[in-house]
């Protein structure tokens, strides 16, 4: 219990003072995704240097869990390779498919371990992947 009420506080203190939100000015691609199911919507602006994510800047709206990930995802995923930032996010995908099995591997998923509890809600785990999934795609196109 003391865990999830740890937990559940880094998802808070994300969504209330997030990472990296607010649209940059200059961007290699820009890409806007959405979850209906919940009304969540992120748009992510990313600029990529040498395979590197140089920059990753995001707005959206939408409940805490969508907007506290998407948080927690531009600050892992910012000064990464491309290779690790999918390294990373395969690893959050796998940690949302686990249906609360698995608690994470923190050294490679930080903050983004507190979102552990999420995959035993199926309705949910779409909000914890959305800003997640916003940069796979906005990543995928940069380096294509
Ligand atoms: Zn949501």
């Amino acid at each position: 219990m003391e865990l999830d009420s740890l937990y559940q506080q880094v998802i808070l203190d994300h969504y209330r003072t997030p990472s990296n939100k607010g649209l940059s000015a200059f961007k290699d691609i820009q890409v806007h995704h959405n979850n209906p199911s919940c009304g969540d919507e992120v748009t992510l602006n990313l600029t990529m240097k040498d395979g590197v994510v140089k920059e990753i800047t995001w707005d959206g709206v939408g409940c805490s869990i969508s907007m506290a990930s998407a948080s927690v995802m531009s600050e892992l995923l910012l000064g990464k390779n491309y290779q690790d930032s999918m390294k990373i996010l395969d690893a959050f995908v796998e940690l949302m498919q686990s249906k609360g099995k698995s608690s994470g591997d923190e050294q490679l998923l930080e903050d983004g371990v507190a979102f552990a509890g999420v995959s035993k809600f199926p309705a949910r785990i779409k909000c914890a992947l959305l800003g997640w999934m916003a940069f796979k795609d906005a990543a995928t196109q940069v380096m294509a």
